[in-house]
C-alpha cells in the first residue's frame, strides 16, 4: 500500500493551504514555494505515487487535472500569453512528494524548457 503524503491531508483539509478548487476527483491549491507568479499543483484526490502507477481507472481524474489547469489559467489572466505544465516522475525528474501533481506555472517567460543539467 503506498504512503500517504502531505498531499492528501491538504485534499482532506486537514492542514492550511491556499485552495483554489476541489470537486470529486482533484484539488488544486497555491504551491508553497512558488517558482514563478503563479505556480498551482493540480493534483489527484486519490493517492497516485508517481506517474509510473497511472492505470486506465485514473483517465478521468486524469483529464480533469487538465481541463482544472486550463480553467485556472484563464482565471490567472495567463491564459492568452502562456504557461506550462509539469509533472515529474521519481528521481531523474526530482520528484519529491509522491502524490502525484501537475504544477501550473506562468505569468512571466519561462525560459527553455529544461534548466541547465545539474550536475548530479
Ligand atoms: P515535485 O518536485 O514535482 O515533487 O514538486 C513538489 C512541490 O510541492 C514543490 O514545488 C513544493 O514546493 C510543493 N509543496 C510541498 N509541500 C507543500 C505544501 N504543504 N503546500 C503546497 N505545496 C507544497
Amino acid at each position: 500500500m503506498a504512503e500517504e503524503t502531505i498531499f492528501s491531508k491538504i485534499i482532506r483539509r486537514e492542514i492550511p493551504a491556499d485552495i483554489l478548487y476541489q470537486d470529486e476527483l482533484v484539488t488544486a491549491f497555491r504551491d508553497i514555494s512558488p517558482q514563478a507568479p503563479t505556480h498551482v499543483l493540480i493534483v489527484p484526490n486519490h493517492l497516485i505515487p508517481t506517474v509510473n502507477d497511472v492505470k486506465a481507472s485514473d483517465e478521468k481524474a486524469l483529464g480533469r487535472m487538465v481541463t482544472v489547469a486550463a480553467k485556472l489559467a484563464e482565471e490567472a489572466g495567463i491564459a492568452k500569453d502562456g504557461y506550462r505544465l509539469i509533472m515529474n516522475c521519481n528521481q531523474h525528474a526530482g520528484q519529491e512528494v509522491f502524490h502525484i501533481h501537475m504544477h501550473l506555472v506562468g505569468g512571466e517567460p519561462l525560459g527553455p524548457l529544461l534548466a541547465k543539467k545539474q550536475s548530479v
